[in-house]
């Protein structure tokens, strides 16, 4: 039997799992992705200086056996390695380091170089957005939002935001509806280069009582560009009623945040917001995957399966194995 023809919409951690795991199995893969390049939300920027800066994800951590064995590839790729920086909270400008924590993976040189590689053996367009996936004979066709016929495949997947992946799924109504009940919330991101290091003992702080919920010393990540770099994370609240506004307008309010609660004066040479609209499910589906066997079309992605790295690569496994027993 031909393997059915697969398209995968989105080339973050999920989509590209899923691409490489159904390309080494002898299935026609394309995937589209409307971003310059691949990673999503495991996204690195460069900046001008030649520093970087892990403005998505931060790290992960490996509980499932399954990633534990991937991550453990990875790190022997030199693609992933542990980040031994100094964890802890920070609240009213009092320190608290972690003495203990899970083992907190992170990408070398920058947190998109497993997505960097995996994307390295597929079929990807990148630039696109998929808008339309609409029935036609036994397939299924793919349209751009520029009006662009991209092909025609048998199965196709939504590897984006939940959000994102609602009107694609409209061939499927029952998993349309699901994505639709996923809330995900936005995060605003703000990248800082500094000319000197930020009095701060930490190089992980998880912020309470603050519009930040997380302040991290970027450059302190193995293999990272010399400099003193900090990505601040606002609190979905604080995210939720800024949301709008101009990135010019949020980066300075979430600079003084990180200077009133760290009590240190905050200086950058440089800074940037980004806002995510689409961050993280809360809370995630728990089914690891949706797929109709009748008509080929499904998604995957970290909101099915725990809102986080693992959870993505999690959630792109249970979808291929799926895919795996409807060709048989
Ligand atoms: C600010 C922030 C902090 C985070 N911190 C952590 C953390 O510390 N630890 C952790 O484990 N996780 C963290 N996460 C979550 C983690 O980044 C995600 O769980 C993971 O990267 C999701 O991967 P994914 O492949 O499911 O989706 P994504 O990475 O979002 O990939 C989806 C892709 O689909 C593309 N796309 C969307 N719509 C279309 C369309 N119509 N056509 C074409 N392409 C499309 C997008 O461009 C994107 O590249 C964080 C996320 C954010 C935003």
């Amino acid at each position: 039997m031909t393997p059915p023809r697969v398209a995968i919409i989105g080339a973050g951690l999920a989509g590209l799992t899923l691409a490489r795991f159904l390309t080494e199995t002898g299935f026609p893969v394309k995937v589209f992705d409307k971003g310059r390049g691949p990673a999503g939300r495991m996204s690195t920027r460069r900046e001008d200086g030649g520093g970087t800066f892990d403005h998505g994800a931060q790290y992960f951590t490996a509980r499932d056996p399954g990633f534990q064995r991937m991550v453990g590839t990875w790190v022997e790729q030199g693609l992933v390695a542990e980040w031994r920086g100094r964890f802890g909270s920070l609240e009213h400008g009092t320190v608290t380091p972690q003495t203990e924590g899970p083992v907190r993976y992170v990408g070398v040189p920058g947190m998109n170089a497993v997505a960097r590689r995996l994307a390295s053996g597929v079929d990807l367009r990148s630039g696109v957005r998929v808008e339309h996936v609409r029935r036609e004979a036994d397939a299924w066709a793919l349209t751009s939002e520029s009006g662009e016929a991209l092909g025609t495949f048998e199965v196709v997947v939504a590897a984006v935001p939940a959000p994102q992946a609602v009107p694609l799924l409209s061939g499927a109504p029952e998993l349309a509806a699901r994505a639709a009940g996923v809330r995900m919330e936005p995060c605003w991101a703000v990248m800082a280069s500094f000319d000197a290091p930020v009095a701060l003992p930490l190089d992980g702080v998880f912020l309470h009582g603050s519009p930040l919920s997380w302040a991290a010393r970027d450059s302190s990540k193995p293999g990272r560009p010399p400099g003193e770099r900090w990505v601040l994370h606002a609190s979905p609240e604080f995210t939720r009623e800024h949301l709008e506004e101009a990135p010019e307008a949020v980066a300075p309010l979430l600079l003084e945040a990180f200077a009133r609660a760290a009590g240190v004066e905050v200086r950058p040479r440089e800074a940037r917001a980004h806002r995510w609209r689409y961050a993280r499910a809360e809370p995630a589906l728990t089914e690891g995957a949706l797929f109709d066997e009748r008509t080929g079309l499904g998604a995957c992605g970290d909101w099915c399966a725990g809102s986080r790295v693992e959870g993505a690569f999690v959630s792109a496994v249970a979808v291929s194995r799926r895919i795996a027993l409807m060709a048989r």
